[in-house]
């Protein structure tokens, strides 16, 4: 290049290129996808395969890997790219070849079922009329009277639940359930120019909107939150009467379309808001018995005790598991119920048919809404690994040569502790459970065999810090972002952290590297918000013994990592468990972290052997954090592949991507290419041999 700087038109036509590439790269992909539907059309296999996708994904992902392209990134284009093939094969199966369709939603243009609609008929291959009516009745008329061949309707929302109004146009009406559609809700609030929030004295949104923004809404309470039919219909009115007192809640889409200016993003009181719409047909569809389907009904039952029970009991033994069960007032009947179920089954799957016709023995009405491909499914769980490692199997570790039936024996024979050992717990001893908790994060599982790694800086300290090293440490293996927000720092004039700005930052670069966020909470007037956007709620060391907090967090239903106390015994630590525990909140990890002894070679002296007495005493899971457990650098790997040795069932470790600049706890901060070294040895350190009550 003779020390010319390259020529920034040429470098965008060689990208261009690449581009190009990449899409004929996609249609390729797309026809050897269109030939295996071809083969598969003549089986009877189902078109969805988990473990295939699952090894695709880790494929990808390590060549990623290799290359040094950000494996999380890959991850996601390619989950993208096979739910579309999954898709694609569903569609062929159907026999849909697309084609135009009249559809009825509810809302004016950019609502969130107008987007619903559009997505559902992009992943059908079919182009769409769309017709917003005022109210979802209007809608329902629309398809009964043949105005409209489809209506995309909600039916739940995972923050605000059921949408009784839908529930009862299906229950009133001839109307089918022919699909399903899921869109992510991100409300934001928007007006007419940039204004301050203290200035707003309005907000408009619907009211199921403006139910989600509850926390938001308390923030700022000069402004009167009213009622609107619609989001986007709130943001039109917004732009139309130009007022800056006034702001609406809806969509950024909407926001955008109607020219307003975002004044806040993300304002849902949980960062993972869900809305599912139904498609309804006045015709029911027949999907093909290969696509995963459920089928939704109506159900109420007898007055007889066990009514209910006899009901599920059908379900449950015909294999058939059930993805929404919700009880409801039954219309004109005080104090009598009905069910809305979702099965996942096809009503045309001989199976299904056989146990729906039982059901209908059991129980006193059911209605049938539709069986219709799976979209809403919650997504399959896994325990964490270590590059790319399955825990072992109970087989792997006791030894090959051994017979599974003596093995099972021995389970059986093993001592078991009958009663509890301690006065000052009993819900967390094993005694009270044999096996070990598992916790789900996410898509995540800890405990059991499973080897979860959270890690991230000691502080947020800036977008930049929480983005880079989030989208580090997920390219090397990480599960869980850390970073504390709230700092409980030994000096008062110390960095004290970021606060809720912070906790922002952390999730905001948490979701774009795919992971959930573990921060430290301090107060027991903290806990609610958090706990609506944290993964998991952190308590610090110095915090092991503040009761109240620990109540409150009985009180969440939110994962809770217990840092063992300064000086705490591990009887103390479990007592400390034992207090969140009895509020009705079992998700507790617990985690050793050093405590104080006589020691000044380190900053706190790291008990490994805690994570044997507490794995012998309870059944809670454990992990070490060998950052603060030893403070200082050159020992964190050291200490982070022993304690995998030793049975631990996860690390915490702090990373920073220049740690002598970290405004906390730079000492033992890892550099990214230690944590990377720290990763990559891990994977050859055998996990410790899965240990149920078993083994002790
Ligand atoms: C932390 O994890 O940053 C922290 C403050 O830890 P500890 O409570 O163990 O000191
Ligand atoms: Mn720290």
């Amino acid at each position: 290049m003779n020390g010319q700087r390259p020529d920034i038109s040429g470098l965008r036509h060689d990208l261009d290129e690449v581009d190009g590439g990449i899409v004929r790269l996609i249609a390729q992909r797309a026809e050897i996808i269109s030939a295996i539907a071809a083969v598969k059309e003549g089986g009877s296999a189902g078109i969805q395969d988990a473990e295939r996708e699952r090894q695709v994904l880790d494929g990808v992902a390590a060549a990623a890997a290799d290359l040094g392209v950000s494996a999380s990134l890959v991850r996601r284009v390619f989950r993208e790219l096979i739910s579309d093939s999954v898709a694609q094969q569903a569609r062929r199966l159907s026999g849909e070849a697309g084609g135009r369709v009249q559809v009825a939603f509810q809302g004016v243009a950019h609502a969130y079922s107008d987007a619903a609609a559009q997505k559902y008929l992009a992943g059908r291959g079919l182009d769409g009329d769309l017709t917003g009516f005022r109210t979802f009745r209007e809608a329902a008329s629309a398809l009964l009277s043949g105005r409209a061949d489809l209506a995309v309707l909600p039916i739940e929302n995972t923050t605000a639940g059921s949408i009784n109004e839908v529930y009862a146009l299906l229950r009133e009406h001839e109307l089918f359930i022919v699909g399903e559609e899921t869109w992510k809700v991100d409300h934001c609030l928007a007006a007419a120019a940039e204004v301050p929030l203290t200035s707003l004295r309005r907000i408009l949104s619907h009211p199921k909107a403006l139910e989600q923004c509850t926390q938001f809404l308390e923030s700022v309470p000069q402004a009167v939150a009213t009622s609107y039919f619609d989001t986007a219909e709130a943001m039109r009115a917004v732009a139309e009467q130009g007022d800056p007192a006034t702001a609406a809640i809806g969509s950024p889409d909407a926001a955008a379309a109607y020219g307003l200016t975002v004044l806040r993003h993300n304002i849902s009181d949980l960062t993972d808001n869900y809305t599912r719409f139904v498609v309804l047909s006045a015709a029911p569809a027949a999907v093909d018995l290969r696509i995963p389907c459920k089928t939704s009904l109506i159900l109420v039952t007898g007055h007889e005790e066990g009514a209910l029970l006899r009901c599920l009991e059908v379900l449950s033994g015909s294999g058939h598991s059930m993805t929404k069960l919700e009880s409801r007032p039954r219309p004109g009947r005080p104090w009598e119920y009905m069910f809305f179920v979702d099965i996942e089954g096809n009503a045309a799957d001989p199976r299904t048919a056989a146990a729906l016709d039982e059901l209908r023995a059991a129980a006193l009405f059911v209605k049938i809404l539709g069986s219709y491909p799976a979209k809403a499914l919650r997504a399959p769980v896994r325990p964490g690994e270590v590059g790319g490692q399955q825990p072992p199997s109970r087989e792997s570790v006791t030894g090959p040569a051994q017979d599974p039936a003596e093995m099972l024996e021995a389970v059986a024979a093993a001592p078991r502790p009958a009663v509890s050992r301690s006065r000052h717990y009993k819900l967390v001893d094993r005694a009270a459970r044999q096996e070990d908790t598992l916790i789900g994060v996410g898509d995540l599982l800890i405990g059991g065999d499973g080897f979860v790694v959270m890690a991230g800086p000691c502080s947020v300290e800036s977008q930049d810090q929480i983005s880079t090293t989030a989208r580090f440490v997920a390219d090397h293996g990480a599960h869980i972002l850390r970073g504390g927000v709230f700092k409980p720092r030994t000096s008062p004039y110390s960095f004290q952290g970021l606060g809720w700005e912070g906790l922002d930052l952390l999730v905001a670069a948490g979701r774009e590297a795919g992971l959930p966020v573990i921060t430290e909470v301090m107060a027991v007037d903290q806990v609610q918000r958090m706990a609506g956007a944290a993964g998991i709620l952190q308590v610090g060391a110095r915090n092991m013994q503040n009761f109240d907090l620990l109540r409150e967090l009985g009180k969440v239903d939110r994962p809770v990592l217990l840092k063992r106390g300064l000086s705490s015994t591990i009887e103390g630590w479990l007592a400390a468990a034992e207090y969140v525990v009895a509020q009705g909140n079992q998700q507790v990890i617990l985690c050793e972290r050093g405590i104080r002894t006589f020691e000044s070679a380190t900053r706190n002296t790291l008990d490994l052997s805690a994570i044997a007495v507490v794995r012998e005493r309870s059944h809670l899971p454990v992990i070490v954090d060998p950052s603060h457990g030893t403070g200082s650098r050159p020992y964190v790997a050291p200490m982070a592949w022993a304690a995998r040795a030793a049975g631990a069932h996860g690390l915490l470790i702090e990373v920073h991507p220049d740690p002598a600049k970290a405004l906390s706890d730079s000492e033992q901060s890892l550099s990214p290419a230690e944590f990377a070294a720290l990763m990559r040895h891990l994977a050859d350190v055998p996990a410790w041999p899965a240990l149920t009550s078993s083994a002790r």
